[in-house]
């Protein structure tokens, strides 16, 4: 089971900025407290970018030169380190999925850059991993038909736009209505949530949308945006999911898999908290759900007892939800 990591998934940002860019190491961490070994991705070549970007765009980001306008749009500057960044995790994305269709299950520490667009750039995306994956893979033939299914609490406007006509490409995404964008794109399925969603609504709507997905899409591959600004706690998103609705949700996401025979690759997608460690944690707790690996107590910021584990995460996380 392969995880993919760099240490160039960190940029320098201005002191300050509110893009937590500390959670890929935060996360990083908490994975290998929990055992897990991580693979370096390559960046991704430049043609393949060109596979849904615009070639100035490209070429203005590899060059660090991109217009004002559009970094603004991003929400910061593209400098050669964040240039960098973008390479690495559309290359982490790619080598996850393609590490996901030889072994059943990959996942990126990075990438879920579902704002980007063809011509550039938005709400902290630079590149779209998720489309250039999807596209890559489809053209080479690796996989023909890719079920993206979304999961962060942000519309995935930018993989619409990217996806749209492609054959064989199919995009699911449910997201708080009234979060970023503020024009959603139309993709091939979306669903819009009220403000303050709790598990069991998300969960329910969540179980008949995979269902359906899978019927209609029939995957030979599911890319995960396994963004965890669906819980209460977030600063940016507007549902309110706990740990145990987060974890409910990723286990729901691994059995559709598992019941379809089809192998999934996860990114991790958004996440805003001032507690970066506790983000990185959360983070940390999708992707190995989403893997099938047992979530140790000491993961929800308790001791482990000698209870059976799932019985410890389960009052565990009772007593999270109460507080
Ligand atoms: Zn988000």
């Amino acid at each position: 089971m392969r995880f993919f990591f760099h240490s160039g998934y960190v940029a320098p940002l201005p002191a300050g900025h509110r893009f937590p860019m500390s959670k890929y190491e935060t996360t990083r961490d908490a994975l290998a407290a929990a055992g897990v070994c991580f693979d370096r991705p390559e960046p991704v070549a430049r043609d393949l970018l060109l596979t849904v970007h615009a070639q100035p765009y490209v070429d203005a980001v590899l060059a660090a030169s991109v217009d004002s306008a559009i970094e603004r749009r991003i929400g910061f500057a593209v400098t050669p380190a964040v240039a960098l960044r973008a390479s690495l995790s559309v290359g982490g994305t790619l080598a996850a999925a393609r590490a996901a269709l030889a072994e059943g299950f990959a996942a990126n520490v990075a990438g879920g850059s579902h704002h980007a667009m063809p011509d550039g750039g938005a709400g902290f995306c630079v590149f779209n991993d998720l489309a250039v994956t999807t596209a890559v893979l489809l053209r080479e033939g690796s996989a023909r038909r890719i079920l993206i299914v979304d999961l962060d609490v942000h519309q995935g406007d930018g993989t619409a736009v990217c996806l749209a006509g492609m054959a064989g490409a199919f995009t699911l995404s449910l997201h708080a209505e009234r979060n970023f964008p503020v024009r959603k794109a139309s993709g091939w399925r979306d669903i819009a949530l009220p403000d303050a969603m709790e598990d069991s609504a998300y969960l329910d709507i969540l179980a008949a949308e995979l269902d359906r997905a899978f019927l209609a899409a029939r995957p030979d591959l599911v890319l995960v945006q396994a963004g965890v600004d669906a819980h209460a706690n977030d600063q940016l998103g507007r549902l309110s999911l706990s740990d145990s609705g987060l974890l409910a949700r990723d286990r729901m996401v691994r059995s559709a898999c598992i019941a379809a025979g089809v192998p999934m690759a996860a990114t991790l997608g958004g996440g805003y908290d001032a507690d970066v460690a506790a983000l990185g944690a959360r983070h940390a707790r999708s992707l190995l759900t989403l893997a099938g690996q047992p979530i140790e107590p000491a993961f929800f910021g308790f001791t482990a007892t000698n209870r059976g584990l799932d019985a410890a995460s389960d009052g565990i996380m009772r007593e999270a939800d109460q507080g």
